[in-house]
This record gives C-alpha cells, sequence and structure tokens, in this order.
C-alpha cells in the first residue's frame, strides 16, 4: 500500500493550482472554484492511483452548449443550401405556412397534415394531385409544403415542365436519362403546373419519362394543375399513360374556394383608386 500513497503524492506535486480551482482537503482532488465541482478524478492501475483530469461541471456545458452551437450553424447552412437548391425561383421562399392569409383553410390544414405525416407520406410513397382553376392557390399550398420540409431537413425540388423541358431539349438521350435520374434523388418533386407545357410528341415523352422514373423509384410526387380530374380520366392515350401513374401515386386535393390573384388584384385596384383619389389607405 506504500507505493499507492507515494503515487498518490507524486501526482499533487505534478499539477499546480490555477487561479480558478481549489485543492479538495477531503478527496485530495483539484475543484473549480466556480462550480465547486472536481476536474480531476483517481483510477487505480496496478498498484498505482493515477489522478486523471476530467471536466468540471461548467467546463462541461461550455462544451455542449459550443456543440449545440456548432450543430445549430450547420443545420441552417444545411437549410440555405436546400433552399437555394430545391425552391430556385426565390419568391417561393416566402410561401410558408406562417404567412398564409387563409384563403383555403381546409386545404392548408391538409397540407400541413402532409408534412406532420411526412415519414408515413415517404414509407408509403404518397404524393399530392392539388388541383383547381387557376389562381386558387395550388402553387402556394406545394411551396408552403416544401419550405416546411426543408426547414425539417428534407431534401425537395419544386420545378415545373416548362423548366424540365428547356433543360431536356438541347441534351442528348444519355445525358436526359441522367438528368431525369438526378430529379429523383430528392425525397419529395413537387411539378407545379402540370398540364401548361408545350403538347409536342417530344415533350409528352419527356413529361412522361420524368413522372414514370419518379413512379419506379417509389418516391412521392406533388403535382399542381388547372386540368380537372374528369379531364385527367377521359384523356387520350398518350397523356393517359402519365395521367394514371399521378392518379395512381397522388391523393387529389381539389383547390377552388376562390380566385385568388382576381381577389388580390381587385384589391389592389381599388387601393390604387383610393390613392388616386387622394385617401388614406389603412
Ligand atoms: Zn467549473
Amino acid at each position: 500500500m506504500n507505493s499507492v500513497k507515494e503515487s498518490i503524492n507524486d501526482l499533487f506535486q505534478t499539477r499546480p493550482l490555477q487561479s480558478d480551482e481549489y485543492l479538495n482537503e477531503t478527496d485530495k482532488l483539484i475543484y473549480c472554484s466556480k462550480c465547486r465541482t472536481p476536474r480531476q478524478c483517481k483510477i487505480e492501475h496496478s498498484d498505482k492511483i493515477i489522478m486523471l483530469p476530467i471536466l468540471c461541471k461548467c467546463q462541461r456545458e461550455a462544451d455542449e452548449q459550443k456543440e449545440a452551437d456548432f450543430q445549430k450553424r450547420q443545420r441552417l447552412i444545411q437549410i440555405e443550401r436546400l433552399k437555394a437548391n430545391g425552391l430556385q425561383d426565390r419568391n417561393l421562399h416566402d410561401y410558408t405556412f406562417e404567412n398564409d392569409k387563409g384563403y383555403n383553410p381546409e386545404e392548408i390544414k391538409k397540407a400541413h397534415r402532409y408534412v406532420t405525416e411526412w415519414d408515413r407520406m415517404k414509407s408509403e410513397n404518397r404524393g399530392l394531385l392539388l388541383w383547381g382553376n387557376v389562381g386558387t392557390g395550388k402553387t402556394y399550398i406545394a411551396a408552403c409544403i416544401a419550405n416546411a420540409l426543408i426547414e425539417q431537413g428534407v431534401s425537395v425540388l419544386m420545378t415545373n415542365f416548362s423548366k424540365i423541358l428547356n433543360t431536356l431539349s438541347p441534351i442528348y438521350n444519355g445525358d436526359r436519362n441522367a438528368f431525369i435520374d438526378s430529379l429523383n434523388q430528392y425525397s419529395l418533386l413537387i411539378i407545379d403546373d402540370l398540364g401548361v407545357e408545350r403538347n409536342s410528341d417530344f415533350a409528352l415523352e419527356q413529361v412522361f419519362s420524368v413522372i414514370d422514373s419518379r413512379y419506379r423509384c417509389k418516391k412521392p410526387l406533388i403535382i399542381t394543375t388547372n386540368l380537372t380530374i374528369d379531364e385527367m380520366n377521359h384523356a387520350d392515350l398518350a397523356h393517359m399513360r402519365i395521367y394514371d401513374r399521378i392518379l395512381e401515386r397522388c391523393t387529389p386535393l381539389m383547390v377552388n374556394n376562390q380566385n385568388i390573384r382576381k381577389l388580390n388584384a381587385e384589391m389592389n385596384l381599388k387601393e390604387a383608386r383610393k390613392l388616386l383619389s387622394g385617401k388614406r389607405i389603412d
């Protein structure tokens, strides 16, 4: 036992006290004077007692805080990257549940539910088909889902077939497949305004390729369209093979309460008239 005692004494010699420390006479360990917890622990190794440095409570808390700050910064960087990548039209960044003006309360509630149930939607490969007249807020609702999921770190791409066709037109067949495959790297693909793209054989073939490859990779797809379900159900053969896949995987949600664009335009006109007549606008 003598050798153990000697080694304890040896070790006490080796470590001078810092200005914010004191030696606890009871256990002979160095303590932090701020949080009064030890900065050393004793370990018995062969017949020696070794003193190991440990973090006191406030050092541990400072470390945890630093790690949490780092993680938070990394998360913000990741979300910014996902947003820049997936919502290239910057106007879409403002289309959020928080900014919603309540034009489509029921539909927004369902869209919100899609986000809260995302894990299930993803594993069961369930998408949405937001359909209804022009200007009723389908794009807004789809972008709300995109923004909310991106905030959770989910990779989402929101695009439309005009953009996709512009990219596909000038490139060769093999590269086209690579581009279409790249769309499937996103956990959620949102295609806005299906049905307004040009109707050439080439366009139809590419639209089919995109929808079919999404269908086969078993990842969710959200579509917005001005087409009615009836129109989709009674399309010609070339369109039918596209719509069939969409209708199989995307739950239809009608967005048709009112024409928000028209409403906003009327409101703007009213304000402009007031402004011109010199009346105050509240
Ligand atoms: Zn401390």
